[in-house]
């Protein structure tokens, strides 16, 4: 039977957002903040980065490569199955993706969905060389809320946090917030 988040000794985060918002950095920084606060000690709050752009790349979770928009077209089902044989059900994992709604309520404990100015975005963007349709759709999806929506609709609203990502400074209070709400969880769940 599938793992409850009562049965996990660790939660499961998602980090979701528009590409550029500070998804990889966010969940690398946490990823490492929990390994130093954790050295020494009993351990108990190392969480890992699940980067699913990996699993999708490693394990050929796709149907081959969206040239236009310059992204994997992504087969849900194997990438789950994917994510399920490496032990991500079992808690403990910063899921790092551009979209939720695909990964079953029970393995997910909070969804931060990551926000960043047009401006801030384009230049972002820009500096990774996107290609002019792939920017314009991107930056579209951020104005348009899609993430933010997508998280509401997948999950607790509860359960759904919306953070600012425009400067080094949010990166490092979110990163302080998440850690603090782990804390809780850990508390809170405590056997
Ligand atoms: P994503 O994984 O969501 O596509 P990244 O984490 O790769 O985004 O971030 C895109 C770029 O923006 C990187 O160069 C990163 O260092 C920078 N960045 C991300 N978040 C912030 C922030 N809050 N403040 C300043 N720069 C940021
Ligand atoms: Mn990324």
């Amino acid at each position: 039977a599938p793992l409850t988040a009562a049965q996990r000794n660790l939660p499961n985060i998602i980090v979701t957002g528009t590409p550029g918002t500070g998804k990889t950095a966010h969940a690398e920084m946490l990823a490492e903040r929990l390994q130093e606060s954790s050295n020494g000690g009993e351990g108990q709050l190392k969480m890992r980065h699940v980067s699913v752009n990996n699993i999708v790349k490693d394990k050929e979770c796709h149907e081959g490569w969206d040239d236009e928009l310059g992204c994997w077209i992504v087969d849900d089902d194997k990438l789950l199955d994917a994510m399920e044989d490496d032990g991500v059900e079992q808690g403990g994992c910063i899921i790092d993706w551009h979209a939720c709604e695909l990964f079953p309520q029970r393995w997910i404990d909070l969804v931060v969905v990551l926000r960043v100015e047009s401006s801030t975005l384009y230049d972002r963007l820009s500096a990774r060389k996107y290609a002019e349709i792939k920017l314009q759709e991107n930056l579209d999806t951020e104005i348009m809320d899609i993430l933010l929506q997508e998280a509401r609709d997948s999950y607790n609203e509860e359960i759904v946090v919306e953070l600012r990502s425009d400067t080094p400074e949010e990166m490092e209070t979110n990163v302080d917030r998440i850690f603090s709400w782990l804390e809780q969880w850990k508390k809170d769940h405590a056997p």
